[in-house]
C-alpha cells in the first residue's frame, strides 16, 4: 500500500479505474465529467498525483497513457478507515463503529458478517476498553 494519502476527488478517479479495470485519459475524463464540473486539466493533475503518490500506473497505448490501479480496492477502503481509526481514542471506538453502523445502508449479508465477527470478538472482549488520549486535553474517563 502507497504511504501517502488519497484526497476525495482522487478517490473519484479510483473508483472509476477500478470499475472498470484499465482506462484511458480520455475516457476517464469523459466519465468523470459526466458527474462532476471538472476541467479536462482538473483531471489530469488527479491522474498525474495518483500516479506520482503510487495508486495507478499508467502504460503507454497508441498515442494515449492507459491507467490501472496497482493498489485493489478492498486493500484501499482498508487502509484508509484503519488510517482514520489510529487517530481515535482507543475508547471511543466502539461507539464510533456503532454510529457509523446505525447510518450505513447494509445488506442482510452485510448484517449476518457483522453479527458472526461480533458474536467471536465477545467472547475475548474486555470488559472494559482503556483511554489512550494524552492526559491533558481528555474528557473520556
Ligand atoms: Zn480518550
Amino acid at each position: 500500500m502507497p504511504d501517502n494519502e488519497i484526497t476525495a476527488s482522487e478517490w473519484e478517479v479510483m473508483r472509476v479505474i477500478w470499475s472498470l479495470g484499465a482506462v484511458n485519459s480520455r475516457d476517464l475524463i469523459d466519465i468523470l465529467q459526466q458527474k462532476r464540473d471538472w476541467q479536462d486539466s482538473t483531471i489530469k493533475t488527479l491522474i498525474g498525483r495518483l500516479v506520482k503518490k503510487g495508486y495507478l500506473t499508467a502504460t503507454k497505448e497508441g498515442r494515449r497513457f492507459s491507467y490501472t490501479a496497482t493498489v485493489a480496492e478492498v486493500d484501499a477502503m482498508d487502509h484508509a478507515t484503519q488510517g482514520l481509526f489510529d487517530h481515535l481514542c482507543e475508547m471511543k471506538k466502539g461507539q464510533t463503529l456503532a454510529n457509523l453502523v446505525e447510518t450505513t445502508t447494509l445488506s442482510q449479508t452485510d448484517i449476518e458478517q457483522l453479527q458472526t465477527v461480533l458474536a467471536t470478538k465477545l467472547k475475548t472482549a474486555p470488559v472494559k476498553v482503556a483511554c489512550n488520549c494524552l492526559p491533558a486535553n481528555c474528557d473520556c474517563e
